[in-house]
């Protein structure tokens, strides 16, 4: 526990703090989690079924076959991809819950474990914590942060047991085609590694892009799992409540160590969120067109000041390039100091997001707005010095 990197961002943390208890009016864009409520109708199925004391026994280890049967039905509709509700789909607490767990089922200690970098601390810190080692998977600007298979060392490549893949991607807002999935499911057939793919910001689109699914690539149920969660599609992050699919192999290892570790959801949430994803997603919609909104009016911001960013396909985020002459650590803690407004510097996510800052456009549009004229300040001060 001792070993494990410090979270570079309690440091912000504690700034954030001091400065509030100081009187500051400080604009957290660090959080990466919705502020928009969960849908009422999701919430009034969980209400409906408080009312019903069957549901409060211990759910199957694997989750309602209501809730199994839903995640089937959604990735045959959204991705013409058959998946079979008792081998093929698990229940999670969380897709952070399974994503931890995949790794002690999967991987013996002393085993590499390709990660994203930039990516998700969790993937690091979960391959970690099962004694694997970490072998960085080089993504990059230039290329839309595809994976770069071929700067691997290829000694490690050997011991490689699993790759961690994230399309659309946090922290970059990067998007992966399907080229991008059979590209990858190739190279892990011919290295025999297993791919787990994780979607959390599948729905969270825009502009009419529609973000595919791993297992659309032919071969993927032989090497691959995709995590999915309804935390930031439907803006149910603290109801705990994702899946995986696809290999049985690695789901049924992962359904082992969890049936011996939790036993699932509680049942009503499951049913909610059973529905949510029945639905027609219309309020998916909406949600992506106030982001869409908010993007935009801060992407505009930005560009008055000269901070480059591209424009995002999918996620809540903004990827966005530190002014010239500040390490990402720098900018971000001078933006905190003199502006009020918390971001994410970029090497948060590893040593390739250096000279990058995440902006989270989960803050109501007010207040983002309010950030968008301090960062606009701080850059004319800039120009008049
Ligand atoms: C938020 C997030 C998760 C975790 O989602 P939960 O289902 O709430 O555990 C996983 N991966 C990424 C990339 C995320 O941003």
């Amino acid at each position: 526990m001792r070993q494990l990197p410090p979270y570079l961002f309690s440091v912000f943390q504690e700034k954030k703090e001091r400065l509030l208890r100081q009187g500051v009016d400080v604009i957290d864009l660090g959080i990466g989690a919705p502020d928009l409520p969960t849908p009422a109708f999701v919430i009034d199925k969980l209400k409906k079924e408080l009312t019903d004391a069957q549901n409060f026994k211990y759910s199957p280890y694997k989750g309602l076959p209501e809730f199994r049967e839903a995640v089937a039905a959604f990735y045959e509709e959204e991705y013409g991809v058959m998946l079979d509700p008792e081998t093929e789909v698990l229940a999670l607490i969380g897709s952070k819950e399974g994503i931890a767990h995949l790794l002690p089922a999967v991987i013996d200690p002393g085993d590499v474990v390709l990660v994203p970098d930039p990516g998700y601390p969790v993937y690091r810190t979960a391959a970690y914590l099962a004694g694997g080692q970490c072998l960085s998977l080089p993504l990059d600007h230039a290329n839309g942060y595809r994976p770069q298979f071929w700067m691997l060392d290829k000694e490690k490549l050997h011991r490689a047991k699993l790759m961690f893949l994230n399309y659309p991607s946090n922290p970059t807002a990067a998007v992966a085609g399907l080229d991008v999935f059979r590209e990858a499911v190739n190279f892990a057939t011919e290295q025999q590694v297993a791919i787990a793919h994780d979607s959390a910001y599948s729905l969270v689109t825009f502009a009419g892009y529609r973000a595919p699914s791993i297992m659309q690539a032919e071969g993927a149920k032989e090497v691959a799992v995709e995590f999915g969660s309804l935390s930031k599609s439907f803006n149910m992050t603290g109801w705990r409540i994702g899946y995986v699919v696809g290999n049985k192999d690695m789901i049924q290892a992962l359904a082992v160590i969890k049936s011996n570790t939790d036993t699932s959801q509680f049942i009503p949430i499951q049913k909610a969120a059973a529905l949510a994803l029945r639905s027609d997603r219309s309020v998916v919609k909406e949600n992506n067109a106030i982001y869409e909104r908010r993007m935009e009016e801060m992407l505009t911001a930005l560009k008055e000041v000269s901070i480059q960013a591209v424009k995002p396909q999918a996620t809540f985020f903004i990827w966005a390039q530190v002014p010239e002459g500040f390490t990402s650590t720098e900018f971000a803690t001078r933006l905190l100091e003199e502006a009020g407004v918390v971001v994410t510097p970029g090497n948060a996510f590893g040593p390739r997001g250096e000279g990058f800052f995440r902006l989270s456009l989960s803050v109501p549009t007010d207040r983002l707005r309010e950030a968008a004229q301090r960062i606009k300040q701080l850059g004319k001060e800039d120009v008049n010095q």
